[in-house]
């Protein structure tokens, strides 16, 4: 734990007593600056222009969630800020560092180093069991050996699959699987998780159990952004951003960044979806 020491804003003092410079430069940039950034796919005249010129910036410890419907951009703006994909125009810094310049190796070692990732789908390797899907992730972000079963299992037990780690996929529910599929983002420690509709697949129940997941996270500080259809799901996050045509078209906060997410009620499942505008 650190507490700033009174009357010394820029020093804090750790759990151990020793007095470190708090962070600077870098740090006290938002988290993500996106400026200008376009995306094209394809030329010509079967070009897509699925972002157009995009300025955005996230704040560290934010928790966003992306709206918008089916077409509208949202996987794209995803794919350049989790350092997937590169823009066509305009730049991204992410933590000061203009992504655009890096080459594929240290696109991949941020990747596995600052960022996980979760899929609607979920994207677990078939008749694996959990434990060595965790695991899996783990020898590609190069964590030593030891550690690696260490953390894969505390991972697990972070989102209540600590029975579990020893079944295949097919072996369990949908929530089940995106649980371990979170497991799998959260083992290397991210600062960042990116979720793409990970709740489009899930009933109402698991859809919580998510949610709940995510609530604490962002809570122990991570960011979070999460791509989705629902704007029951949507209420979860700190702040909202409708993308329509390869714009964001509105940008909604629902509670500060630094503090609690939201804690919204349950609602009927009629209130469920989006309508597709
Ligand atoms: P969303 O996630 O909001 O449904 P996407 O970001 O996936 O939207 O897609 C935005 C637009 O870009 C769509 O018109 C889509 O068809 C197009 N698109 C997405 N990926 C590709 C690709 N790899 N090649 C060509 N067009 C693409
Ligand atoms: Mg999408």
């Amino acid at each position: 734990m650190a507490a700033a020491l009174p009357g010394a804003a820029e020093m804090v003092v750790h759990s151990d007593d020793t007095l470190v410079a708090a962070p600077t430069g870098p740090q006290e940039l938002p988290l993500m600056v996106l400026s200008g950034v376009s995306k094209i796919y394809g030329e010509g005249d079967i070009a897509v222009h699925a972002l157009r010129s995009v300025d955005f910036t996230l704040e560290r410890g934010d928790y966003l969630a992306i709206i918008g419907s089916s077409g509208s951009g949202k996987s794209t703006l995803m794919n350049i800020i989790g350092c997937l994909d590169q823009p066509t125009h305009g730049s991204y810094l992410l933590d000061g560092i203009d992504v655009g310049f890096l080459d594929d190796f240290e696109l991949s070692y941020i990747r596995n180093r600052q960022i996980g990732l979760v899929f609607q789908s979920f994207n677990l390797i078939p008749r694996t069991t959990v434990l060595r899907n965790v695991e899996l992730r783990l020898i590609y972000a190069r964590v030593p050996k030891g550690e690696r079963r260490r953390r894969a299992l505390a991972a697990i037990a972070a989102v209540g699959l600590g029975d579990r780690g020893t079944h295949i996929p097919s072996e369990l529910s949908g929530g089940q699987q995106q649980r371990a599929a979170i497991a799998r983002a959260i083992a290397t420690e991210p600062a960042i998780i990116l979720a793409d509709e990970p709740t489009g697949n899930l009933d109402t129940a698991s859809t919580f159990d998510v949610m709940d997941i995510f609530h604490r996270l962002n809570s122990e500080g991570r960011t979070i952004v999460m791509i989705t259809h629902e704007h029951e799901v949507a209420a979860h996050a700190k702040r909202v951003i409708q993308v329509a045509d390869g714009r964001i078209v509105a940008d909604m906060r629902q509670a500060p960044v630094d503090g609690p997410p939201p804690r919204p009620g349950s609602a009927s499942p009629d209130h469920l979806q989006v309508a597709h505008a």
